[in-house]
């Protein structure tokens, strides 16, 4: 069976040189009850962005409103750096004018302190499991990892001035499905306004003094990212239960289906649609891609994926993982195909460019008029690639998009001026 895979793009990320701006996302319907999402303010701490990456693309909110930042410091979460300008989230008393951090930081300042927004959680990844007496080096009240972080106990005139309830309740669901005893949850009191000098510069605390319920969760960094990125998902869910924001996701939480969640296949467009990836077990280089000079423009489906200019090529970088590198060849850009008609499985399909085909045994593209088709990894002995008949047999294994061998990209020119203009992927099943 043939089934044709259209791109859908939910995110319109660009990129001009070093700015690595934070995308929001705004799910359900706006009130003033409105839970902002924060995952990112360091970019070493992965189980903290990749919940709220999966909560912006993967949750569907049926009653109620979420705003998600997954990417405060997209910057270095891109370099797997706790913060390439220094922490983050020391930044919030006061910060330069000059700081590279400055317009992320004030930006998200401007999100706390919106009347819309009733309630703030900040994800975050810390070390060992805090415990309330000294067990050993990973367990003790030094630690930081398994807590629900309050500032303080009441934060009265606030949405849910109850902070301590609040972070209880949640601590409580968390414990209740615990993957081992020894992940167990505390509340963790900062009594930041008593004089935690370090607190006093935190993005919650900013919060408290907008008057806003604000709440840290913080999974252990001795688990790998697909545990810390359960144990967030239990936290954000219970934090909207208890406001009263509905919600439902395509997969039941447990620790497999997180992991699916986190390496499922990503979309990339560049240029709008002349050039796209689909990103799932991709080769760590791409040669002779078809790219235009000058500044690049990309979407994705994921609000982590970036495209870093380094040297002659790209990096694609998805979160802390890099994914590939994009070695370029310049064309002019011609006016984008948008009829390729494909025959699969001896099925006619009308495709544009951008799009992914699934076939099972053969494909053959239909002759376009002044156009040639170029099927990378296909040898022919003519330059112009339709009317062929194409089995995954005919393909050399190498020129792959992805590691199995499978992903092929079929490109498109002009024949008089050599411009390119379009490309479609086939994907054998
Ligand atoms: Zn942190």
């Amino acid at each position: 069976m043939k089934i044709l895979i259209k791109f859908c793009i939910f995110f319109s990320i660009f990129i001009n040189a070093n700015t690595l701006e934070y995308a929001l996302i705004k799910k359900g319907i706006e009130d003033n009850n409105t839970l902002l999402l924060i995952g990112g303010i360091q970019g070493d701490e992965p189980g903290g962005f990749l919940a709220a990456s999966i909560v912006a693309t993967d949750y569907n909110i049926t009653k109620g409103s979420v705003w998600v930042v997954p990417n405060l410091n997209f910057p270095s979460i891109i370099e797997r750096s706790r913060g390439t300008k220094g922490d983050m989230n020391r930044k919030f008393a006061h910060i330069d004018k000059n700081d590279p951090d400055y317009k992320a930081v004030t930006s998200i300042k401007k999100l706390i302190s919106d009347p819309k927004v009733a309630l703030i959680l900040n994800l975050h990844d810390g070390s060992g499991f805090y415990n309330d007496t000294y067990i050993n080096k990973d367990i003790n009240p030094q630690k930081w990892g398994s807590t629900c972080i309050i500032d303080q106990e009441i934060l009265s005139g606030s949405t849910y001035p109850d902070l301590m309830s609040m972070a209880t309740r949640v601590k409580d669901h968390i414990n209740k499905n615990l993957l081992n005893q020894s992940h167990f949850y505390h509340v963790k009191n900062t009594h930041t306004a008593k004089g935690d000098i370090e607190m006093l510069k935190s993005l919650t605390y900013y919060a408290v003094t907008q008057n806003k319920s604000a709440f840290a969760n913080e999974a252990s960094k001795n688990l790998n990212a697909e545990q810390r990125t359960y144990y967030h998902l239990l936290a954000i869910e219970e934090y909207m239960r208890a406001m009263g924001i509905e919600f439902n996701k395509p997969f039941e939480l447990n620790v497999q289906n997180v992991k699916k969640a986190i390496e499922k296949e990503i979309q990339l467009s560049l240029f709008d649609g002349m050039f796209n990836l689909n990103l799932l077990d991709t080769r760590a280089n791409l040669t002779y891609i078809p790219l235009k000079k000058g500044e690049i423009s990309y979407t994705s489906s994921n609000p982590l994926v970036a495209v870093i200019k380094e040297n002659n090529t790209y990096k694609i970088q998805y979160g802390n993982r890099y994914v590939t590198r994009l070695n370029p060849q310049y064309f002019e850009y011609g006016k984008k195909l948008d009829a390729i008609n494909v025959i699969a499985d001896g099925v006619k399909i009308v495709a544009k460019s951008g799009d992914k085909i699934s076939v099972k045994n053969s494909f053959n593209i239909e002759k376009i008029n002044k156009i040639r088709a170029n099927i990378i990894g296909y040898n022919s002995k003519n330059i112009d690639e339709s009317g062929e008949n194409v089995s995954l047999k005919n393909m050399i294994n190498r020129f792959s998009i992805d590691k199995n061998g499978k992903n092929f990209r079929v490109e498109f020119y002009e024949i008089s001026t050599n411009k390119y203009v379009g490309m479609i992927l086939v994907e054998f099943e």
